[in-house]
C-alpha cells in the first residue's frame, strides 16, 4: 500500500490505517494545543514602549516579526495547494488538516503581536518584499518548490516522484526545519534575558509545533524514498546537498542581517553555528550525510520545547496543556 501513487486509496476510508506515524503526530499535534491570547502580552507592551531595549534589539524582533507573519501563511498555502492534494492517504491528509489549524494559530500570533505592541502592519507584512535576506529566503523556497504548484503535475514516473521528494524536502526541511530557527534562537535568547518574554513564549509554542511539522515530514520524505528507492540515487543525493548548503547560507545571512553585532553577549556567528547544528540533524533524518559536525552552542534550545504543565500552574494561565511526552524537536 504505498503512501503515493496508490490507486487502491479511498482517502475518505481512514481505517484500517497503514501509517501510525502520521496518526501518532495527529495526536501529539491535538494534546499542544494553544492559542496566542492566552500568553499575556502585558510586559512586552511595557518593555516595547519604554527604552529598556536598544535599538539592535528592537530590530532583531521586527525583523523576526516580519519574516514569521509572511513565512507562516507561505507555508500554510503550501499545505493546502500543494501537498494536500497529491498526498491522498487519509492519516497523512488527516494530519496535514492539523498542520494547516497550527499555521492559522500562527498566524493568528503574528496578528495578536501587532495588535498587542501597536506595529504598524504595512512595515512587518512588507518586511518580505522590502528587506532583501528574508526576500531570498521566501523567494528561494518558492522557486525551489514550483513544480508542484503547476495544475498538471502528477506525482506519476520516476521523475515525478523524484521533483516531488524535492519539494518537499523545500517545504519541511528547508522552510520549517532551517529558515526558522536562526528566529527561534534568536528570540528564545532574548526571553532568557527577560526581554520580551510574551513575544518569546508564543515563539516557544511555535517552535514546539514547528518540530512536529518537521517530524511528520521526514516521515513523509522517508516513506515515499523507502517505497520508491531508485529515486534516491547519487546524483539526487547530490542535488539535495547542495539545495541545503545554499539555504544554509540564506540563513547565516539572514542572522547577521537580524543582529549584525550579535546579541545579549551572543555573536551573530554563534547564531550561525547553531544553524549549522540543526541543518546536520536534519541531514541525519533523511539519511544524508552531516556537513558541519558542530556541536550544539545552544543546549537550552531542547529544553524550550518541552513547556511542562507546572509552569502553567505557577502562571495566570486557566489551560493546562498536555505535553506530549518524548517530543523530538531538533
Ligand atoms: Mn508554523
Ligand atoms: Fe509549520
Amino acid at each position: 500500500m504505498p503512501i503515493i501513487n496508490n490507486s487502491k486509496t479511498d482517502p475518505n476510508k481512514i481505517l484500517p490505517m497503514t501509517y501510525l506515524w502520521a496518526r501518532k503526530h495527529y495526536k501529539d499535534g491535538v494534546n499542544n494545543n494553544w492559542t496566542p491570547e492566552e500568553i499575556s502580552m502585558q510586559k512586552d507592551v511595557e518593555q516595547w514602549k519604554s527604552a529598556k531595549l536598544s535599538n539592535d534589539e528592537r530590530r532583531l524582533i521586527l525583523w523576526n516579526l516580519g519574516f514569521f507573519s509572511t513565512a507562516e501563511s507561505l507555508t500554510a498555502n503550501n499545505i493546502v495547494l500543494a501537498i494536500y492534494r497529491h498526498v491522498t492517504n487519509p492519516e497523512c491528509r488527516q494530519y496535514l488538516l492539523r498542520q494547516g489549524y497550527e499555521e492559522a494559530i500562527h498566524t493568528d500570533t503574528f496578528i495578536y503581536c501587532c495588535d498587542t505592541l501597536g506595529l504598524d502592519p504595512d512595515d512587518i507584512y512588507n518586511m518580505y518584499k522590502t528587506i532583501p535576506s528574508i526576500r531570498e529566503k521566501d523567494n528561494f523556497v518558492v522557486e525551489l518548490t514550483e513544480s508542484i504548484f503547476d495544475p498538471n503535475f502528477s506525482t506519476n514516473g520516476i521523475e515525478n516522484i523524484r521533483k516531488f521528494l524535492h519539494d518537499l524536502i523545500g517545504y519541511y526541511v528547508i522552510m520549517e526545519g532551517i529558515f526558522f530557527y536562526a528566529g527561534f534562537a534568536m528570540m528564545l535568547a532574548m526571553k532568557r534575558q527577560n526581554k520580551m518574554i510574551g513575544v518569546g513564549e508564543q515563539f516557544e509554542y511555535i517552535m514546539r509545533d514547528e518540530s512536529l511539522h518537521l517530524a511528520f515530514g521526514c516521515d513523509l520524505i522517508n516513506t515515499i524514498k523507502d517505497e520508491n528507492p531508485e529515486i534516491w540515487d547519487e546524483e539526487f543525493r547530490k542535488e539535495i546537498l547542495e539545495l541545503i548548503k545554499k539555504a544554509v547560507d540564506f540563513e547565516k545571512k539572514y542572522a547577521y542581517d537580524a543582529c549584525p553585532r550579535g546579541l545579549l553577549g551572543i555573536k551573530a556567528e554563534t547564531f550561525c553555528e547553531y544553524v549549522e547544528y540543526i541543518t546536520d540533524r536534519r541531514l541525519e533524518r533523511i539519511g544524508l550525510p552531516k556537513l558541519f559536525h558542530i556541536e550544539n552552542p545552544f543546549p537550552w534550545m531542547s529544553q524550550s520545547v518541552d513547556l511542562s504543565k507546572e509552569k502553567n500552574f505557577f502562571e495566570t494561565r486557566v489551560t493546562e496543556y498536555q505535553s506530549a511526552g518524548a517530543l523530538q524537536w531538533d
